[in-house]
């Protein structure tokens, strides 16, 4: 945990950094957070109308300012400055930002000048005291974190929503109705004595499991969550030959919005993502793991058969010839639901041969002339089930949040049983209080250390 004199020296440092990428542009924003944020920047700012040095009260007024930054006589840019009075700012404290020109020479000369009052501040460490001073709950802060990083239609929406309050809301209903039962309880076991109305223990069971079922529809957000977020993980794979390659780079050249283009980090095989109905997909080709060496294609086989264990979609694919196959019997153990089976080399294949695997179940395509490959797309997001509208209602997409609410769920459980088994009321109270310290977690009501520096650590100094 976080002990409070430790924040409070923590929370008294003037924070300053560029808040926009590093390079040539038209124009960059340095951001200073902090008690001495205004003061840090009064020695060096001259105003376009009067070139004098203003005061703080000047920055108070929150309007925008047009003047240059100067180093005693030496002007380093032309700039406009933003002030945000706390409380009214995005961390809660005095807030400056400066846009000047972007140039890394600039950049560096006015950071210099602000480090003589404040220090650099660490990623993400804006929205942690935007987080530490109340602004924001703790999904809100990671919400600020996926909308940097959200590339496609889905994962930009999520992100959004969860940033407007949608999740905190839900959790803050769901944390309301389980502290009224949670006093409801507690007031029972401390004035038993005294004239209360008793609770009915059929009825709390009905609210429980009525309780129970949200917190259930809540988590089965959580699967479709977590793949807007972090990508649909398709892996084609199939005898060598197939066309396994071929399909990759055909899909990927058919698709405008390829999210990135950097191969795979390893050589067993390749990794694309790109935009497919609005969801993020990631593209594993595992092409040529037999045609290598040996021992590397004993470490291929195996990397493979560890992405098919990690695949949220697998497109299995023949060519009609007979041969020898080395994943089918993987393929055979898979949930029917999450295998996709490809006829590929359609243009040369016959009618028959067509027919035979049409009838079996196989979607016909074709590398060279395109087909079938529309119908691929179709049915790899065929699955995802999430509309807009239960996005905008609140879903979980992360794994912290998914953990706590089967860890809140698990609480209730325990609580049911506690009744169920008459145990007495102190225990389902006890039950309830740890169901609703998870829901707390999920919000940041409680937290400690280790958690706030897992999220933070992800986003870029700056933001
Ligand atoms: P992989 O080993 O499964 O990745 O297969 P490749 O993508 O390397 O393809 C093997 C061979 O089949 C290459 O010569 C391709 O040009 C050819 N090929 C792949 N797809 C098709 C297709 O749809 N039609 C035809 N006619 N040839 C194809």
């Amino acid at each position: 945990m976080t002990t409070a004199a430790g924040l409070q020296n923590y929370l008294q440092d003037t924070i300053v950094a560029l808040s926009t990428p590093m390079g040539k542009g038209a124009l960059a924003v340095i951001r200073i957070s902090g008690s001495k944020a205004f003061q840090s920047l009064i020695p060096y700012f001259r105003a376009k109308k009067q070139d004098q040095i203003l005061q703080i009260a000047d920055l108070q007024k929150k309007e925008r300012l047009f003047g240059f930054i100067k180093d005693r006589e030496k002007i380093i840019d032309e700039v406009i400055i933003s002030p945000y009075k706390a409380p009214h700012s995005y961390t809660g404290e005095d807030v400056l930002e400066i846009s000047c020109h972007c140039n890394p020479f600039i950049i560096r000369e006015i950071i210099h000048l602000i480090l003589k009052t404040g220090r650099i501040a660490k990623p993400g460490e804006f929205t942690q005291r935007a987080f530490f001073n109340n602004r924001i709950d703790l999904t809100r802060a990671e919400a600020v974190g996926d909308l940097l990083n959200a590339r496609t239609e889905y994962a930009h929406r999520a992100a959004l929503s969860q940033l407007e309050g949608s999740l905190y809301k839900k959790i803050a209903r769901l944390l309301e109705e389980l502290t009224s039962y949670r006093i409801e309880l507690e007031l029972e076991i401390d004035f038993s004595d005294q004239e209360l109305p008793e609770i009915d223990p059929n009825s709390l069971k009905q609210k429980l499991v009525s309780l129970a079922a949200e917190l259930q529809e809540l988590l089965a957000t959580g699967k479709e969550g977590l793949i807007i977020r972090e990508g649909l993980k398709v892996c084609l794979t199939g005898a060598p030959n197939v066309g396994k390659s071929s399909l990759f780079n055909y899909l990927l050249a058919a698709n405008r919005a390829i999210v990135t283009a950097t191969p795979g980090t390893t050589r067993d095989y390749l990794e694309e993502s790109l935009s497919i109905n609005g969801y993020l997909v990631k593209l594993y080709d595992t092409a040529g793991l037999r045609e290598t060496a040996e021992e590397v294609e004993v470490i291929g086989i195996a990397r493979t058969r560890e992405l098919l264990e990690q695949a949220d979609r697998i497109v299995y694919i023949e060519d009609g010839e007979p041969g020898e196959n080395g994943f089918r019997e993987v393929i055979e153990q898979k949930d029917r639901g999450m295998v996709i089976r490809v006829l590929n080399k359609a243009d040369i294949l016959s009618k028959e041969k067509i027919d035979e695997y049409t009838e079996a179940g196989f979607i016909i395509s074709s590398a060279k002339t395109g087909e079938g490959i529309d119908e691929l797309k179709e049915l790899l997001t065929a699955g995802m089930t999430i509309d807009g509208e239960t996005i905008e209602s609140g879903i979980l997409s992360n794994i912290r949040q998914i953990e706590a609410v089967e860890k809140c769920l698990k609480g209730v459980e325990n609580g049911l049983r506690s009744l169920d088994e008459r145990l007495g009321f102190e225990f389902t109270a006890f039950d309830l209080k740890e169901a609703s310290a998870a829901l707390e977690e999920i919000i940041g009501k409680i937290t400690t250390d280790d958690m706030l520096n897992r999220i933070f650590a992800d986003f870029c100094i700056g933001k």
